[in-house]
């Protein structure tokens, strides 16, 4: 194993441990690594991307995601492709970037589907139902949740099943926390939350995950809040805050607190609740945790003020109001710089866009000139340049034996009183004309060529003399019986054709030179005929 592969190991590894510091410095060793390929320097970002993420360094995450994007869309990847979308999705709706988190989600489904992939088709799904939820659709969000369920329980994989089963919970219960906000009835979808929920802390337990237990004992505490049940919810509370203390779980572990204390204020012991959270504030840990935060500000606000203690009430008001702020202000400008560095990356991906299409141009400009040149303008048939270029490799494989060939120089008869009686310009539609009935007796792997003035050539591959010969016989038919007045009243044309076969181990030139002389003989015997060539004498012929 190369060394970058090493520390891109050694990346992944740290992801799964949750140790994400460490993880993105591999990864910046690696992309660093005078050595990396483009592959692992794409992999090295889609390390640092979810690492980045986690660290809540969300413009570095973006950037090296959409660079990672760039490199695995370009090679084809779609499941990196799927995997890039679903954590840039995340991205994006972390820092309230609904609308571009939307088209990740959209990207990541696609690709999943399109590459068949049921385990990165789930992740698209559950990311999707996340994003909706955070733009304001339940439903919606209900429903890919769902979807993504079923998708999970095809998998017979217990981490997905589990996150399936807690995503849809959680999901329920912000659709319940709308309704109840609304003064609707909210019983339904706490109830599925309950169910949901209840089946995740049941399957972490199996498991032995005990982060996925203390998450579901969380999210259960939540829930049981709202349907009232307070035992219950005290009863998980305790367990998931045992969980969390004994594994260091401590963002966790705080969250359940805040949990604690909102079930001894719903029980209505409002100076308990108080101190509780009051002791929450004066934990350093709680800066890290803004949402957290200004949520005991708002609680303390209000049982301040419900408890007529007005000085410190203001206090709180005035912390919320300052967390907000803050938090609004750190998230515009997150969302600008995101923009501008999508933006940039857009623009950097059109111009090598624009450049590879110049390339393009410049060479189909280049076979356009190259076909002008082996063209002739007037009949648009092959001239006699485009024969240099295509007679070596017919007769390589005739030499080979793989064909034999046959060429019929075919002339005008005539042709100078056609001109001398009708004028330059009917001569020409009488040459255009002919063309045109050439190019019906040939097939695509024949040769039809204007050698000059009113003279042309045919190379009928892989086809008998006799065979030719009938073809050449039909052309002097047509020539002969068409309907010549059209083109000026009294025109009559016929041609003259010397036919030759190719000999075995025959040069091009003794061979036309053949052709030539038995046209010669066609014309000499009264033209509107065909001569065949004789062979070659000189030619040794094998015993
Ligand atoms: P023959 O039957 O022996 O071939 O007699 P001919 O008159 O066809 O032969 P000759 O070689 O004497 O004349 C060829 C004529 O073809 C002379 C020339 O003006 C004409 N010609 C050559 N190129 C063109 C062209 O591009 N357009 C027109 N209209 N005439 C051409
Ligand atoms: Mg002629
Ligand atoms: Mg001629």
């Amino acid at each position: 194993m190369t060394n970058v592969d090493a520390l891109l190991q050694s990346s992944r590894q740290s992801s799964d441990d949750g140790q994400h510091r460490l993880g993105a410095g591999q990864a910046e060793d690696a992309l660093a690594a005078p050595s990396a390929t483009a592959l692992q320097r794409a992999q090295a970002r889609e390390l640092l991307t979810l690492h980045r993420l986690r660290l809540g360094d969300y413009q570095a995450c973006v950037q090296q995601g959409l660079l990672a994007l760039e490199y695995f869309t370009e090679h084809g990847d779609l499941l990196a492709q799927s995997k890039l979308h679903c954590t840039l999705a995340l991205a994006f709706t972390d820092t309230s970037l609904n609308e571009t988190a939307l088209r990740h989600v959209l990207g990541a489904l696609g690709a999943a589907r399109a590459c068949g992939n049921p385990v990165a088709e789930f992740w698209a799904l559950s990311r999707s139902s996340l994003v909706h939820g955070a733009m304001g659709d339940p439903a919606r969000s209900v429903d890919l949740g769902t979807q993504a369920l079923s998708v999970a329980q095809t998998l017979n994989d217990q981490e997905t099943n589990f996150v399936a089963l807690n995503n849809l919970g959680d999901t329920y219960l912000v659709m319940a926390q709308g309704l109840i906000a609304n003064d609707e009835d909210a019983g339904e979808p706490l109830t599925e939350a309950l169910t949901l929920m209840t089946e995740a802390a049941a399957l972490a337990q199996v498991q032995g995950n005990p982060f996925n237990e203390a998450l579901a004992c969380s999210n259960l505490v939540s829930i049981l809040i709202k349907l009232g049940r307070h035992d219950e919810a005290r009863e998980h509370g305790r367990q998931g805050k045992t969980l969390s203390r004994a594994h260091g779980y401590r963002s966790l572990e705080i969250d359940i607190d805040a949990q604690l204390a909102d079930l001894v204020r719903a029980a209505g012991r409002f100076d308990e609740a108080t101190a509780m959270m009051e002791a929450q504030l004066a934990d350093p840990d709680i800066d890290e945790e803004p949402k957290l935060l200004a949520k005991l500000h708002r609680s303390l606000f209000e049982m301040h003020k419900a408890g007529g203690r007005f000085q410190q009430a203001l206090h709180h008001h005035e912390k919320l109001h300052a967390v907000m702020l803050a938090t609004t202000v750190q998230t515009a400008g997150l969302q600008s710089q995101m923009l501008i560095n999508t933006i940039e990356m857009e623009h950097a991906r059109h111009e090598l866009e624009r450049s590879q299409l110049e390339a393009k141009m410049a060479r189909i400009r280049a076979e356009e000139l190259d076909d002008q040149a082996h063209t002739d303008p007037l009949t648009h048939l092959s001239n006699r340049r485009a024969l240099d270029r295509e007679l070596p490799w017919m007769m390589g494989l005739a030499e080979r034996g793989v064909q034999s060939l046959c060429a019929a120089m075919i002339d005008l008869d005539h042709f100078k009183q056609v001109n001398d009686s009708f004028g330059h310009g009917t001569g020409d539609q009488v040459l255009t004309i002919l063309a045109a009935m050439l190019r019906t007796i040939t097939r695509g792997t024949d040769l039809a060529v204007r050698v000059g003035g009113e003279e042309f050539l045919l190379v009928f591959s892989d086809t008998s003399i006799d065979a030719a010969a009938q073809a050449c016989e039909r052309l002097l038919a047509s020539v002969r019986s068409y309907n010549w007045h059209d083109v000026a009243p009294g025109l009559v044309c016929t041609v003259s054709v010397g036919l030759a076969e190719l000999e075995p181990h025959e040069t091009v030139s003794a061979w036309l030179a053949r052709a030539d002389a038995a046209l010669y003989d066609a014309k000499h015997a009264g033209r509107d005929q065909i001569a065949m060539a004789a062979r070659d004498l000189l030619v040794p012929v094998a015993p």
